[in-house]
């Protein structure tokens, strides 16, 4: 208690009259404390709103009302100084108020952010609503600490309903991951086989087009250098004739691996047709690319193909004529082509097993 009593003198003889005023001055004074007590009790334990300096202010007051100054000293100070009181309940009560409209806000951010979660999973669904209605019945408490520990509640419900679905989404998204990844790889088959000739393995008549459309365009715009050789198997009729189309079909697979075998892996080798075949050589000039055809003359007449699928001792021999150009300014895919073709019925015409150039 910070009042003190007032001491009677104790010679006087107490006056009745006073001592009845004295007892309403104590008795005022207690219950002066106690309302000091009470808005000690008000007071939030808010760091934000200082509450340790509003109660000294408190304190120095309630001191001042229960001292020993004159009475109007006491009203002069109460009057000075009673306006940070009032000061302090209005920016209490502004605070809670501010608090309290975030909180609503918070709510309805909430409701809103489930109303547009993706609700296409019906149980997800059927979750996300109820969590949704019960935050919303938050929002009609008074009282803010219930507001608060309700809503603490709820939302930590609604992280895990969230969290399962973030679950599942993955799930889903892996599997769907994992058919894209299949529907690619059958993609890219489907591409290489209709690019593929399905006796030989190398590149079709289709592959060629594009490539050699692609391969002359660059060529005119930055002066890149290739060669076209065009091939032809000679006599393939007759091997057909005496061995068979089985046999026939054989000899071409091992024709098309002995070109690759003899070509650089970025040389480009396709079926053209029937028992004819391209082969694009990279960055050759006209002597480099005869020298490479005439290695393949060799190396095809030299090799010796089975006749029979049981390697019984019978083999066979076949030759090429080839057909060698090289690309010139101007030239399209058509007349690089043309001028190949015009050199291989030239091979064929000088007697076949022989590569014979046209440079223009
Ligand atoms: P040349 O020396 O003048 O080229 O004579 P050639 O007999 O090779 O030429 P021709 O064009 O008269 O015959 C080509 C033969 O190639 C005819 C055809 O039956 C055969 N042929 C084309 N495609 C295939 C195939 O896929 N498999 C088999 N086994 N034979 C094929
Ligand atoms: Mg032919
Ligand atoms: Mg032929």
């Amino acid at each position: 208690m910070l009042l003190q009593k007032k001491t009677t003198p104790k010679t006087a003889a107490p006056d009745p009259r006073l001592r009845d005023i004295q007892d309403r001055l104590d008795g005022l004074l207690r219950i002066t404390n106690t309302l000091f007590d009470f808005l000690r009790g008000f007071v939030l334990d808010l760091k934000e709103l200082k509450p340790d300096r509003f109660r000294s202010q408190l304190d120095k007051l309630n001191k001042l009302i229960g001292s020993d100054e004159k009475i109007k000293k006491i009203e002069l100070g109460f009057e000075r100084q009673k306006g940070f009181i009032n000061e302090y309940i209005e920016r209490q009560k502004k605070y809670v108020a501010e608090r309290e409209r975030e909180l609503r806000d918070i709510i309805d951010l909430l409701v809103n952010a489930m109303t547009d979660l993706n609700t296409e999973n019906r149980e997800f669904y059927r979750r996300v609503h109820s969590q949704s209605e019960k935050i919303e019945k938050i929002s009609h408490l008074d009282d803010i600490k219930r507001i608060k520990n309700a809503l603490r509640h709820e939302v930590e419900q609604m992280r895990d309903i969230v969290d399962l679905k973030a679950d599942q989404d993955k799930r889903s998204i892996d599997i769907l991951a994992q058919q894209v990844e299949q529907l690619r790889n059958e993609l890219e088959k489907a591409r290489t086989k209709s690019m593929t000739d399905p006796l030989t393995g190398v590149y079709n008549r289709q592959a060629l087009d594009e490539y050699l459309d692609e391969k002359v365009k660059r060529a005119s715009r930055l002066g890149e250098e290739f060669a076209l050789l065009m091939l032809d198997i000679d006599d393939f009729k007759k091997i057909n004739d005496t061995y068979g189309h089985l046999i026939g079909d054989r000899v071409l697979m091992a024709f098309a691996g002995k070109c690759r075998q003899t070509i650089r892996s970025d040389d480009f080798l396709a079926r053209y047709g029937g028992e004819e075949f391209v082969i694009i050589l990279e960055g050759a000039g006209y002597r480099n690319a005869m020298k490479k055809a005439k290695q393949i003359c060799e190396t095809v007449a030299s090799a010796k193909y089975t006749t029979d699928q049981n390697h019984s001792g019978q083999y066979l021999s076949i030759t090429t004529s080839i057909g060698v150009t090289v690309f010139r300014k101007n030239d399209t895919a058509e007349s690089l082509l043309e001028r190949a073709d015009q050199a291989l019925y030239a091979a064929k015409q000088k007697g076949k097993n022989r590569a014979v150039g046209r440079r223009s």
